[in-house]
């Protein structure tokens, strides 16, 4: 038993064997290996052997009892050490958050504050003005996403995000995306475009819109943000799994890339692929969080497969029929 405390079971189990072959030998030995006791019959050996049995049961079953006890005191153990790492990792990125959302929402008040004192100038002309007033506009608008953001994590983390499936037609949801960003887009001169080979035949499907629509636009928004010169493609194509079809939307860009350390942090929550420089682009890093949250809720994976400097293509693939079973109802199906 000590052996089984201070070394491990395996230990414990081996001494409770040797020491049972030792009292045993001892006792044959002692019985047969005496010329004088030949001729005693064996009323004395029997129940001899009877207790080296029972202490061989005993001791097995005593270290078996030790082992499961220290095997438990183990596992809770290392269970609190992990929660103990968990609780610190979530204080580190709720930190983190806290002094990326500071920045997030005191830059635009900034703006708005110290814009609309220099509107109240009175020589101003109409072109200045203008000017004030957009970034005023765009400020506002900063904020604006950054407060959505936060109760979009909020909800999804409180696990009150509902699934609201309907028939979606996928050609015109892409159609009208590439619509409302082209805009955008040439004003930084890229130039978006809809793959035009995307497949007829799943054109319409049973989802739940706005969360489509969230992850698209989360995508686009990031190429056009993260891209200065170049396009971005848009597409969508069908891949045949195993059990059921599946389809595959992408967003390329010929961005500045991530490089492949980053590539998986940058689902997380809270973290940005440009730490060093983050500055440089605003955003509150949640929006491939909460882009990621969804599309898992559509059964279905994300992933990235860029490089640094070589632009990033981002792929995301919606669940087969089985993959929603937890959803009560089944709603993807190709129709
Ligand atoms: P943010 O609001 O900071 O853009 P996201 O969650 O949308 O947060 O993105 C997380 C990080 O991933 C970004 O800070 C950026 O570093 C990186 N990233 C996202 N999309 C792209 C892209 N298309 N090209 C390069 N980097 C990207």
């Amino acid at each position: 038993l000590i052996t089984t405390l201070i070394l491990n079971s395996k230990c414990g189990y081996y001494s409770v064997i040797l020491n049972f072959l030792i009292l045993m030998f001892y006792d044959l030995n002692y019985r047969f290996g005496n010329p004088a006791l030949q001729n005693l019959d064996n009323i004395l050996l029997i129940p001899r052997l009877v207790v080296h049995a029972n202490f061989l049961f005993i001791n097995i079953f005593s270290v078996y009892a030790i082992s499961l006890l220290l095997n438990g005191m183990d596992k809770t153990l290392r269970d609190s050490i992990n929660l103990k790492e968990k609780a610190e990792e979530s204080d580190r990125l709720k930190s983190a958050f806290l002094a990326n959302m500071s920045h997030e929402i005191r830059t635009p008040m900034n703006g708005i504050l110290g814009f609309t004192e220099l509107l109240l100038e009175p020589d101003l002309s109409s072109e200045q003005k203008e000017v004030y007033i957009n970034i005023v506009r765009q400020s506002g608008q900063r904020m604006l996403n950054t407060v959505n953001d936060i109760v979009e994590i909020s909800k999804i983390e409180a696990g009150i995000v509902t699934m609201n499936l309907k028939e979606v037609n996928i050609q015109e949801r892409l159609d009208e995306l590439i619509r409302f960003f082209t805009p955008e887009a040439a004003k930084k001169g890229l130039k978006l475009t809809l793959e035009k080979e995307a497949p007829k035949t799943a054109k319409v499907i049973s989802t739940d819109q706005h969360k489509l629509d969230s992850i698209l636009t989360n995508l686009i928004k990031n190429a056009i943000k993260y891209t200065d010169k170049g396009s971005i493609e848009i597409g969508y194509e069908i891949t045949a799994m195993e059990h059921a079809p599946r389809l595959q939307f992408y967003v390329k860009d010929t961005g500045i890339g991530i490089t492949k350390e980053r590539q998986e942090a940058i689902f997380e929550r809270f973290i940005q692929a440009d730490i060093v420089d983050k500055d440089a682009r605003q955003g509150s890093g949640l929006g491939l969080a909460i882009t990621k949250a969804y599309v898992e809720m559509l059964g279905g994976e994300i992933w990235v497969e860029s490089k640094a400097g070589e632009g990033s293509p981002f792929l995301f693939m919606m669940g087969e029929m089985e993959a929603y079973s937890q959803y009560s109802s089944p709603f993807f199906f190709l129709l």
